[in-house]
């Protein structure tokens, strides 16, 4: 498996962003978000704007990356020691462009007042807002093998390291035992801080593992995801120290049963704002409607949080090629919460569970 994108599949998005961006009728765009710049280029340093113009594609660095840069990217390298985007601006001027995009959803405010002053003279500098992350939506081939495999290091971590899990040990040590294996299955590093919970703290959605000790006859919820080349996975699943007494049951039923539910109309041309309903209608059926407070799952990709949110009023339609999770729960205060997640493929037909974890509440 190729673990960089090639030339071409850079080329190919770069030429996709550029035919949107002159349907938007810009000469060019500043592109500063990283996991963007990564997307169009191949380049994977932690300082790099792109100024993506139909006649060519520059990629700015500092000199830390010079090596790199050439070696992960096929753009014309401009290496800056200052400020990139003033370094990309700069440049700008001397391909004459006017109406120069910006990403707007991902500025430093200061930072573009900074550059405005070397915009040549009618110039300007125009707002752009998701055109990469409309982009980055659908995954190519090569995107979703790698997608597969961090979700196999995800699935697989959780297996080797959930048998050290025991009641008494502080809740971190087990989250540390999962990113350690993540780590030793060839993960970067985990997508998000792994959440380890037990007993009424799995109530909190949100919460993050403390040192509270893992406690018998109670519930534990363990959300997790590898960050692998990249690309990110995630997943949640529950286990119970003990005998589970019919109310844990039922809620774990419930939730199962409404997680079964949206996976079952996740297909193509369904909006998203659907999948979270048919999550959402089962919980009510249960009368667990306002024990779910978060929407039904999000894109996920180089970054863990992508477009599209599965949530209450989102209009996207689903297309082949999108992977998003599908991960609806239910918290209820001094039993706790339940949260069941899959990290998964919408396909031409329907869609394809990639989490090949059983989502049976675990016994302990
Ligand atoms: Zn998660
Ligand atoms: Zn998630």
């Amino acid at each position: 498996m190729t673990t960089t994108p090639s030339p071409t599949e850079c080329q190919d998005r770069r030429r996709r962003s550029l035919a949107e961006l002159t349907g938007r009728k810009l000469d060019a765009l500043l592109v500063f978000h990283l996991p963007n710049v990564r997307y169009l280029t191949g380049f994977t340093g932690s300082n790099a704007v792109l100024l993506l113009h139909p006649d060519r594609a520059i990629l700015f660095t500092d000199p830390r990356y010079r090596l790199q840069a050439t070696q992960e990217s096929d753009c014309a390298l401009r290496v800056a020691k200052g400020p990139l985007l003033v370094a990309a601006v700069k440049a700008s001027r001397r391909s004459k462009i006017r109406r120069l995009g910006f990403e707007s959803a991902r500025v430093d405010w200061q930072a573009i007042e900074n550059v405005k002053e070397h915009l040549s003279l009618g110039a300007s500098l125009e707002p752009v807002c998701g055109l990469v992350e409309d982009l980055r939506r659908v995954k190519s081939p090569a995107e979703i093998a790698l997608i597969r495999h961090s979700v196999l290091t995800t699935s697989e971590a959780f297996r080797r390291a959930i048998r050290h899990a025991r009641p008494g040990i502080p809740e971190r040590d087990l989250a540390a035992e999962l990113e350690y294996q993540m780590r030793l299955l060839g993960a970067d590093r985990p997508a998000f801080e792994t959440l380890v919970t037990s007993g009424p703290r799995t109530a909190l959605p949100h919460a993050r593992s403390s040192s509270c000790p893992l406690s018998a006859n109670r519930l534990l919820l363990v959300d997790m995801g590898a960050s692998q080349n990249g690309y990110a996975s995630d997943m949640t699943r529950m286990a119970f120290f003990g005998r589970p007494g019919p109310r844990v049951k039922r809620l774990h039923r419930a939730v199962l049963e409404a997680q079964l539910a949206a996976l079952a109309a996740v297909r193509p041309g369904v909006s998203a704002a659907a999948v979270d309903r048919r999550a959402r209608r089962v919980l009510r059926d249960h009368g667990l409607d306002r024990a779910f407070h978060h929407s039904t799952g999000h894109g996920l990709g180089l970054e863990i949080h992508e477009a599209p949110r599965l949530g209450k009023g989102e209009k996207t339609r689903l297309a082949a090629g999108m992977v998003c999770t599908v991960e609806p729960g239910a918290y209820l205060e001094g039993l706790g919460g339940v949260r069941i997640e899959d990290t998964v493929l919408v396909t031409q037909t329907g869609c394809e569970v990639l989490t090949p974890t059983p989502k049976e509440l675990l016994l302990l």
